[in-house]
């Protein structure tokens, strides 16, 4: 099927091929609560079969559950909010909410009680308000435009927000985090680029994007029109059970996107988002998947694996550690394999009593 229109709401999916009247009857409430909207893009690859991408953009009878720890603000970030679009937990950086809309709305959004169709832009008297906060706190130096996804803005829009953060002479970087080249890329127009291209502050663009089926050709061209033009691009990566909990996928996946001059940044533990539980993934299981990359490819397809903590108390890294104190005054070190030694080695003078120098604990 060919879509030429984002489907909004149950019907439209319904009309695009991409959900069963069946099952649509039954998602009424999900339809009311979380936002609903899937880009012509997404339709055509979810009606050519993607599942990866239909369970992350496709409503499911899941969402109406809510478990008693998941919470309307799962990384509080109400707390740290001081003006309408500023979130400040970080003294050297802050977040910039522009809108809070997005050409398609994922299933497992950590923010979708607050996303939406005419979910409010920040402009006007508001947005002054916000680039007040910022330009009068010297101590800020990086930005992170986000929302909604700030590329929904117009190259218009965005240009005159990013104009004015030029003018701010304290800040060194703007980071922007969108899911629109994997999503929309066509919106990755020669107008959009050139707002991003050539300003006074380094622009870093972080990609949200969580299968390789996301990387088809359509998103590969929007990703080179921005790496030609000098954009430097980063990834985010949710973990998402039934989408990209398992190594294979995960490999594929940073493979990908580094042969397409992306450079995997996070990978998010999910978030306790209201009715989300069908997509989390045990903490530990998160754990040893990533454990397992470490042999499974380059430094360069490694993102951290971090976990937002409730409560606003920020980001932390979730991986295992590689070195830990063997409580002797040495450490006990694990290898890409597995295995395990003392570090320092044991045999060089200063060293007391040692074993051999490749002392393989277990
Ligand atoms: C995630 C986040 C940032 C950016 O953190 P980095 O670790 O620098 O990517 C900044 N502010 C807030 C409130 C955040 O949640
Ligand atoms: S693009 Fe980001 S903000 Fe928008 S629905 Fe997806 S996860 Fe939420």
């Amino acid at each position: 099927m060919d879509n030429a229109r984002p489907a909004r709401g149950l019907d439209a999916l319904v009309a695009a091929g991409v959900l069963d009247s069946e099952r649509a009857a039954g998602l009424g409430g999900v339809a009311e609560r979380y936002a609903i909207s899937v880009t012509p893009y997404l339709l055509d690859r979810i009606a050519a079969g993607s599942a990866a991408l239909a369970r992350q953009y496709i409503p499911d009878a899941a969402e109406a559950e809510t478990a008693p720890e998941e919470r309307a603000d799962p990384i509080g970030d109400e707390a740290h909010s001081p003006v309408r679009g500023i979130v400040h937990r970080y003294p050297d950086r802050v977040l910039l909410k522009l809108l809070h809309a997005c050409p398609v709305y994922c299933r497992f959004c950590f923010r979708r009680e607050m996303v939406g169709p005419g979910g409010d832009a920040l402009d006007g008297p508001a947005l002054e308000a916000a680039l007040a906060y910022i330009r009068e706190r010297p101590e800020v130096w990086e930005v992170v435009l986000t929302g909604g996804d700030p590329l929904a803005l117009s190259p218009r829009r965005l240009d005159a927000v990013l104009s004015a953060l030029d003018g701010i002479a304290h800040l060194g970087v703007v980071r922007i985090h969108s899911r629109v080249p994997v999503a929309d890329p066509a919106r990755v127009t020669p107008e959009l680029v050139s707002a991003l291209r050539g300003r006074d502050k380094a622009v870093w663009l972080a990609v949200h994007a969580n299968h390789p089926d996301e990387l088809g050709p359509e998103p590969r061209s929007a990703l080179a029109r921005l790496a030609d033009a000098g954009i430097p691009l980063l990834s985010q990566t949710v973990l998402l059970r039934g989408v990209n909990d398992d190594a294979a996928t995960l490999e594929a996946l940073f493979r990908a996107l580094v042969r397409n001059r992306v450079k995997p940044y996070y990978l998010h533990h999910p978030d306790l988002a209201p009715g989300t539980g069908h997509f989390r993934v045990d903490l530990a299981r998160g754990r040893d998947l990533v454990a397992g990359l470490r042999g499974r490819v380059s430094g360069l397809c490694q993102p951290t694996y971090v976990l937002d903590l409730p409560g606003g108390h920020g980001k932390v890294p979730a991986a295992r550690p590689h070195l830990v104190p063997d409580g002797e005054g040495r450490f006990a070190a694990e290898d890409w394999q597995g295995r395990r030694h003392a570090y320092p080695p044991c045999g060089e003078p200063g060293n007391g009593s040692c074993g051999p120098v490749d002392e393989v604990l277990s």
